[in-house]
């Protein structure tokens, strides 16, 4: 960290600047010249205030050369990390299809879907049992009985579940069966959860908040991993823009940002981007090819009568064949599939 006194400071106050690092732990080395009075803080800083430093009289500006979140940070783990679910390798050259449902409606539904997008090639299985709508009035799904029935269709097609989490409560119920635990966008921030779940040792899919920035949302990782729980996928699910054509603006270059700036594995959820199932394809071959680690699709096997977001569920066959063009390009990307 850098720090530039103001003109202006006195004796005095450049004094008490410098206590305030050492009194912490931390090496101060003046580098000041004949005009500006600089300071480079030395020591691990990332737990360091800004808005606190400003705070200190004389202060001119703070500059970060380390970033704040050390955890999720490449600079101290420049090796991809690699999350093992129930077998199922994400990460590190991988590209995993995650695919299901919206939301588990019944047995027959989420037990269907679960075969179809098996058949195609999908290696894990989403279905929300608790859905964050926003209208109190849509319907929330089906909660414990859609964990219970989810739990019913990995049983059946022995493959593992994601389903989202909503509050810190819930954790015991989902540590049991539940393979990846989902906090949704809505939660991004709901730091009393991420600190809960930096506890327990379950991956954690970490979508990206409504309108977070690249920074904000591995900071959200850090929370998690700094209570020791380092199983984190990151998924970029759209952000706001004043674009309203499309549910959410896909952020493409977020997964070549997280790529540059952490170890974490990303994913793309191209259902919720775009919003409609023609853009789904397109997006997931874009994902595919900017060097995403995965995707988490929506699939239903009756889209038309699907009780939330079926107008970007693909169909079982729409997706069949989405899978054929994804292992085509795969190669060509590097991607084992
Ligand atoms: C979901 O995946 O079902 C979901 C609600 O996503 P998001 O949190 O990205 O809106
Ligand atoms: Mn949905």
């Amino acid at each position: 960290m850098i720090i530039r006194a103001k003109q202006s400071a006195t004796e005095k106050e450049i004094n008490k600047l410098i206590d305030y690092f050492t009194s912490k732990g931390y090496q101060v080395k003046d580098a000041s010249g004949e005009t500006f009075k600089v300071f480079g803080i030395i020591g691990d800083t990332s737990k360091l205030s800004e808005e606190e430093i400003y705070s200190i009289p004389g202060v001119d500006e703070v500059t970060r050369i380390q970033v704040p979140y050390k955890k999720a940070s490449k600079i101290f783990h420049p090796e991809p990390t690699i999350i093992d679910v129930n077998g199922v390798k994400i990460g590190g050259g991988t590209f995993t299809v995650i695919a299901g449902p919206c939301s588990v409606e019944n047995h027959d539904q989420i037990c269907e879907c679960a075969r179809l997008v098996k058949e195609s090639g999908a290696k894990i299985l989403r279905g929300g049992a608790f859905k964050p709508r926003t209208s109190p009035y849509a319907f929330q799904g089906l909660e414990m009985e859609g964990l219970r029935l989810l739990e019913e269709a990995k049983a059946e097609t022995k493959m593992p579940i994601i389903t989202e989490i909503m509050s810190e409560d819930m954790i015991p119920e989902f540590v049991k069966n539940v393979d990846i635990i989902q906090v949704g966008a809505r939660n991004m921030q709901n730091f009393h959860l991420l600190k809960a779940l930096g506890k327990i040792d379950k991956p954690i899919l970490l979508k990206r908040g409504l309108s977070a920035t690249i920074e904000e949302w591995l900071m959200a990782a850090e929370y998690i991993m700094a209570g020791g729980n380092e199983k984190v996928i990151l998924c970029e699910r759209g952000i706001r823009t004043f674009e309203k054509y499309t549910r959410n603006t896909l952020d493409i270059s977020a997964i070549l940002a997280v790529k540059e700036l952490s170890h974490l594995p990303v994913f793309i959820d191209p259902s919720h981007s775009g919003g409609r199932w023609t853009m789904v394809e397109g997006l997931s071959m874009a994902a595919l090819a900017a060097g995403a680690d995965g995707i988490i699709v929506e699939v239903h096997n009756d889209p038309e009568h699907a009780l939330c977001d079926g107008a970007q569920s693909l169909k079982p066959k729409k997706f069949d064949r989405m899978m054929q063009k994804l292992r085509q390009i795969a190669p060509i990307v590097e991607k084992e599939m």
